[in-house]
């Protein structure tokens, strides 16, 4: 699903460098990374969904070269391909969380917003426990209501591949527990991929590979 070859990343006017000399994640693969703060795991995230571009190296997802995608091309393999939680949630607040669970199909005419999409944003809703706050605005949940909302965003569209940035940061144990049921779940059902990553070191047992981040960044950013 994911293969990654001699992938050099830096931003520019830091020293931060991120150093990936070679990663695989199969097609049903559960992988956690973990990782000091600062060692570029949302960056990778960032990387493998073609927000950011590598200076060079190869990022094949779903056998797409993304890098060599137009801009338009990126955006819409991303959302036909990739489901991202963001860790900062990245919510729109002029929309209500059922409007940004279905934000993907707004953005994406090639993804039919359908009375299935509609069934699958308000089951989601339902499972992560906030089946009665659609229609609130984003202002009007807590931290991890919203966090759940933007769970919801990433798996409405069945995406091959999950990409998950400190999903179950904000919730309780019993909650994590059960969004990352959640997750694995619609993982199985769709087929799709999980790379996650996580502080929570109780959840990974859960996943198949753990991946240690502290080894592939140099410097300070
Ligand atoms: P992590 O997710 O592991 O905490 P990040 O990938 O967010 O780490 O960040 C890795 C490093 O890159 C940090 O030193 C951070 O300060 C730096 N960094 C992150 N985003 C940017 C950016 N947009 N511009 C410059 N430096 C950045
Ligand atoms: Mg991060």
């Amino acid at each position: 699903m994911v293969r990654l070859e001699n992938l050099k990343f830096g931003y520019s006017g830091t020293g931060f460098r991120l150093r990936f000399p070679e990663f695989t994640l199969d097609e049903d693969e559960r992988v956690a990374i973990v990782g000091p703060s600062g060692s570029g795991k949302t960056t990778l995230l960032n990387l493998i969904a073609g927000i950011l571009s590598p200076e060079s190296g190869l990022i094949d997802v779903d056998g797409v070269n993304v890098a060599e995608l137009s801009d338009a091309e990126r955006r819409r393999f991303r959302a036909s391909t990739i489901g991202f939680v963001f860790q900062d949630f990245a919510l729109l607040d002029y929309l209500s969380a059922r409007q940004n669970i279905l934000y993907p199909y707004r953005i994406t005419p090639a993804l039919k917003l359908d009375a299935a999409a509609r069934d699958r944003a308000e089951a989601l809703a339902v499972a992560c426990g906030i089946g009665d706050k659609l229609d609130r605005h984003p202002t009007a949940l807590s931290q991890g209501e919203q966090q759940r909302v933007a769970i919801c965003r990433a798996l409405v569209t069945q995406p091959k591949l999950i990409l998950s940035d400190e999903a179950t940061g904000n919730l309780d144990p019993a909650s994590k527990e059960r969004i990352l049921d959640l997750l694995f779940a619609q993982a199985a059902e769709a087929g799709a991929a999980v790379l996650a990553v996580t502080h929570d070191h109780e959840l990974l047992p859960r996943f198949e590979r753990v991946l240690d981040f502290a080894q592939f960044h140099e410097g300070v950013g």
